[in-house]
């Protein structure tokens, strides 16, 4: 399948550049997730009945993993609240013209902060605490203020979204797998870009900012650091910036040299498979470990939790791809080849949130009417009772998804070890393995 522009289309094109209808959707963000701050922290300490959990960890959570990413990538970046106030504040502006002039500190983001290290190191702060976090409104509503602050913060002291490129956790792995979406922005002509003056895409015009990802629109290969803001489609003078259809995973056929994209694709695996463990798992005391954050046994989890993420996974991984007769140093193979792991990863937490959702997306409909916990009944659905849904459909979802999953990461891993001029068979291999473990936690 080639790429279908979807912005030939008048509607599609006219609702992007334009920045009332983004802005409308940031306002209702904004409100939603200043409200799920404030549940948090003076709603029901009862999870299940705190808007706070229940609209962010299942509601929110279902609608990134099984839609949003797989299918529009960045796409809940493009809407997402949290960069906003940091944003309008580094511009002294909500939709007014740039002034060249700035107004904080506009640094540079340190050389060697400009990598998705300190990503991987949030998401795993994040994923170690998450049985406290995913259950409790209250450090729910904090860990959410604190991005907010975070990101507003990074906003004065550093230049465009330092936040969203070098530390958000979430965007950290929306990044990773929005490389399987079909949809991608890209210029429509290189030669446009060569000798269009000032570059406005990525320096501002009058018309509009400087791509807030620090991306250069005219070299995007890649979704993974896009974060589909529509600022480039405004200012882009030549109207060279187009929005395309395309087939699934086509990022994937260049292969990244990147070691802090390829161990993403590891802790995005690992944390799939130990969340399944824990979760769904029959060790009943890893389950009591995780949830008992501060004790001994805690401890010991978060160890076994790094282990199998910076050890286990990575070093079998390695011990299939050594091969002393290739010229390419192992690290850049192993590099390459880990791209097979991002598909596989994607339909891992697939099929594992399918799980929690299920069970719990009853609760949306009671927290909708109640969603402070303190007996209000907003729409008369307060006390629907809690039943898992689509039940019979579960299982047989979960290993489409997985059985998917392991096919699709075969295919990357063919075209990857293409490109390394390697074996795709020990990945492959891996992948199986990973997978049949996999079906055995879920189902
Ligand atoms: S990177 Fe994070 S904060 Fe930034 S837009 Fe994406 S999800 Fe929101
Ligand atoms: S403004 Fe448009 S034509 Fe100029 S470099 Fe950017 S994308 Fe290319
Ligand atoms: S300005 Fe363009 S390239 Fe930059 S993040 Fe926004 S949509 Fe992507």
């Amino acid at each position: 399948m080639n790429r279908i522009e979807l912005t030939r289309i008048p509607f599609i094109k006219n609702a992007l550049k334009n920045r009332y209808p983004q802005l409308a959707v940031f306002i209702v963000m904004l409100i939603g997730y200043i409200f799920a701050i404030l549940a948090g922290l003076i709603g029901t300490p009862v999870g299940s009945h705190n808007f706070s959990i229940v609209f962010v960890w299942i509601a929110w959570w279902a609608i990134l993993i099984l839609v949003a990413v797989p299918f529009f990538g960045r796409g809940w970046c493009a809407v997402c609240p949290i960069p906003l106030p940091g944003e309008w504040l580094q511009r002294g502006a909500v939709l007014s013209p740039p002034d060249k002039k700035p107004k904080w500190l506009n640094l540079r983001v340190p050389k060697m902060f400009r990598n998705i290290w300190l990503q991987n190191i949030s998401f795993l702060l994040l994923a170690l605490f998450s049985s406290v976090l995913l259950t409790t409104p209250n450090i729910t509503g904090i860990v959410l203020a604190a991005m907010l602050f975070s990101a507003i913060g990074l906003s004065t002291v550093f230049e465009r979204r330092a936040f969203c490129r070098y530390l958000c956790p979430v965007g950290g792995f929306i990044g990773l797998y929005s490389q399987t979406a079909p949809i991608e922005l890209r210029i429509k002509d290189k030669q446009v870009c060569v000798t269009c003056e000032g570059k406005p895409c990525y320096n501002g015009s009058s018309v509009g900012y400087g791509c807030p990802w620090d991306v250069f629109p005219g070299g995007l290969t890649k979704n993974t650091y896009c974060g589909l803001c529509m600022e480039c489609i405004r200012t882009c003078p030549h109207d060279n910036i187009a929005v395309n259809l395309r087939p699934f995973s086509a990022d994937l056929t260049k292969p990244s040299t990147r070691m802090d994209e390829a161990f993403k694709a590891f802790i995005m695996l690992g944390s799939a498979i130990i969340y399944a463990g824990v979760l769904l798992g029959p060790w009943g005391a890893f389950k009591d470990a995780a949830y008992n954050v501060g004790s001994s046994s805690w401890f010991i989890y978060a160890i076994v939790f790094l282990a199998i993420i910076f050890v286990v996974l990575p070093g079998l991984f390695t011990l299939g791809i050594v091969d002393t007769k290739n010229a390419l140093p192992l690290k850049q193979r192993f590099a390459s080849l880990s791209t097979a792991l991002i598909p596989l990863g994607l339909m891992f937490w697939v099929a594992f949130s399918l799980s929690f959702v299920l069970t719990n997306a009853s609760y949306i409909i009671a927290a909708l009417s109640d969603p402070l916990g303190l007996g209000w009944n907003l729409f008369g659905t307060a006390n629907a009772t809690w039943q898992p849904m689509l039940t019979s459909m579960l299982a047989p979802a979960q290993a489409l998804a997985l059985v998917g999953g392991l096919i699709w990461s075969a295919r990357t891993a063919q075209k990857a070890a293409g490109e390394v001029k390697v074996s795709s068979i020990p990945v492959i291999v891996y992948c199986f393995f990973a997978t049949c473990f996999m079906l055995w936690l879920l189902l």
